[in-house]
């Protein structure tokens, strides 16, 4: 798990190189950016972010760069409120919780969800990844809505 900006550095060079992709710095852009902001941000998000490192890449540069980063299975795509997909960088495996009042969206450690020992799959089938989003109201949209 990196630390410090050398360790992110050398983390996010090697997750591109290991998933084949080159180092350009669009890519290392949105890859730091999204390490350093677990907060699950839109396109436009990042594009705003990565605009201030480099003041050219263009709305094109920053979707494809999403495109090939989630492609590669670095970057985690997420449908949040209103349909609009946020992005999650995949350090760890662990599932959501998106509440359908304020669109927060929240981290849930894998380890206090398990349910890939019961999935009801067809024989043969083998689970590589699952991503689970539990949808609902987050505790303060819950009192609100409950009065
Ligand atoms: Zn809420
Ligand atoms: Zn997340």
């Amino acid at each position: 798990m990196p630390r410090n900006d050398k360790q992110v550095r050398l983390w996010v060079e090697g997750q591109l190189r290991a998933a084949g992709l080159k180092v350009t710095p669009q890519r290392y852009a949105v890859l730091d950016y999204l390490w350093s902001n677990r907060t699950h941000p839109t396109a436009e998000e990042i594009e705003a972010a990565v605009n201030q490192r480099f003041p050219c890449a263009s709305r094109a540069t920053v979707y494809n760069t999403l495109h090939a980063l989630h492609e590669a299975g670095l970057v985690q795509e997420l449908y949040g409120q209103g349909g609009v997909t946020r992005y999650d960088i995949k350090v760890e495996p662990h599932h959501h919780f998106i509440c359908r009042r304020c669109g927060l969206i929240e981290d849930v450690k894998v380890e206090r969800l398990s349910v890939k020992a019961r999935l009801p799959l067809q024989s043969g089938h083998r689970v590589e990844e699952l991503d689970v989003v539990i949808r609902g109201l987050c505790a303060k949209c819950r009192k609100i809505a409950e009065g």
